[in-house]
């Protein structure tokens, strides 16, 4: 029997496995081989930039990035486009520019050597009976079973452990589109482009070494190709160098929006990152909500597994009014007039000398 199973080994579920610290019994399972370096196939589908509060986290957990994990360029400028009006503004931001797999692996490699890990392995679903919880996996091939005291659904976007949970308030549905496109000239820049006609949200252009990844989260209830084709069609308009597409990938986004959509488990089943819905609403950086919500998981449970739950209810009541504060300044990024009237200020913004 474990004291926590955790299902998914993306940063939220790999943080919290390394800050239990073998203090207890802890399996992590994930269908990707996190065990091994990336060799192709299956990638988790991220722009794969570390925003400030992402570096902050790496801060406090004392952490600094091997350079294998860093992608070319690094980045200390957002360009923002309004694809209808054409306005442009730069805004200094520095993100740190990773090779998303890399990255996952790298935080995998820090794990206790007590931390049980087993990969390529599929959650298929979980019953709870009383204080314990019997949860069932696919693994090479056989369809397994183990017990713990509490399980942890760090699976994402598409969650199982949290449908498991029953139905619950849906956050705002995206799919997420992403093309690298084989470029001679990266940009130095992060590029946000914005048009209703799109999306209500946002797209992105990133470089990463000698590719440009061009993405979009479109509502979900949309043609979202056809809005995708749109966007690519308005960028090359734009003069962007679109080269030779090498692939496309695409996978669901949701949007919380005020606590609407954040769900952080029940009974024996605890939630943390994306899979609780610990995203933000204004840019969909996931990766600092994914650290905060495993540290606060991790903190609730040095006192047991037992009232863990209400803890983590508790300690992550700032994140919650974080995904507040950013549901309010959405407006100004995301209602057509209002960014017109913000980038037209020039507030913040600098200008770039050639
Ligand atoms: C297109 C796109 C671009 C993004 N770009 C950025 C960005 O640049 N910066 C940023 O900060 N955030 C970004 N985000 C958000 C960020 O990727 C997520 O918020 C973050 O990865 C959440 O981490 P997580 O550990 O909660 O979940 P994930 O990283 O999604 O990890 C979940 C893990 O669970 C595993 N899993 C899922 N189901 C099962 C199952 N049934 N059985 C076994 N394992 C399972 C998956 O294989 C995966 O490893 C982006 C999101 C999208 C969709």
């Amino acid at each position: 029997m474990y004291d926590v199973i955790i299902v998914g080994g993306g940063p939220a579920g790999s943080t919290l496995a390394r800050l239990l610290e073998g203090k207890m019994k802890v399996l992590i399972l994930d269908q990707r081989d996190l065990g091994k370096p990336f060799a192709g196939g299956f990638e988790k589908c991220c722009g794969g930039l570390l925003a400030p509060d992402a570096q902050e986290m790496l801060a406090r957990f004392g952490l600094g990035l091997p350079k294998t994990v860093l992608a070319e360029p690094q980045l200390f400028a957002v360009r923002c486009i309004d694809l209808v009006s054409g306005q442009q503004r730069y805004y200094p931001r520095h993100y740190i520019n990773v090779k998303r797999e890399a990255f996952d692996r790298w935080l995998v490699s820090l794990l206790p050597p007590q931390v049980e890990a087993l990969w390529g392995a599929n959650f298929l679903g979980f019953s709870q009976v009383s204080e314990v919880v019997e949860v069932s996996y696919l693994h090479a091939g056989q369809r397994q079973k183990a017990r713990t005291r509490l399980l942890v659904g760090a699976d994402g976007a598409l969650s199982r452990v949290r449908r498991g949970l029953g139905p619950s308030s849906a956050p705002r549905s995206y799919v997420a589109v992403q093309e690298w496109f084989e470029v001679s000239e990266p940009l130095p820049y992060f590029t946000a482009a914005f048009d209703p006609a799109i999306t209500d949200f946002y797209a992105w252009m990133i470089p990463k070494d000698q590719m440009l990844l061009v993405g979009a989260a479109i509502p979900a209830s949309t043609d979202v190709l056809a809005r995708f084709e749109l966007l690519k069609t308005k960028l090359l308009a734009q003069g962007f160098d679109l080269g030779n597409s090498a692939r496309r990938r695409g996978t669901s986004l949701l949007r919380p929006l005020a606590s609407r959509g954040l769900v952080r488990g029940a009974g024996q089943v605890a939630l943390i990152g994306e899979a609780a819905g610990w995203i933000s609403p204004s840019s969909a950086e996931g990766i600092s909500y994914a650290f905060r919500s495993a540290l606060a998981l991790a903190k609730s449970l040095e006192k047991g597994c037992e009232g863990a739950l209400s803890r983590y209810r508790r300690l992550t009541r700032g994140l919650e009014l974080n995904i507040w504060g950013k549901t309010a300044k959405s407006p100004a990024m995301y209602w057509p007039l209002l960014r017109r009237l913000a980038m037209g200020s020039g507030l913040l913004s600098i200008k770039i000398v050639d």
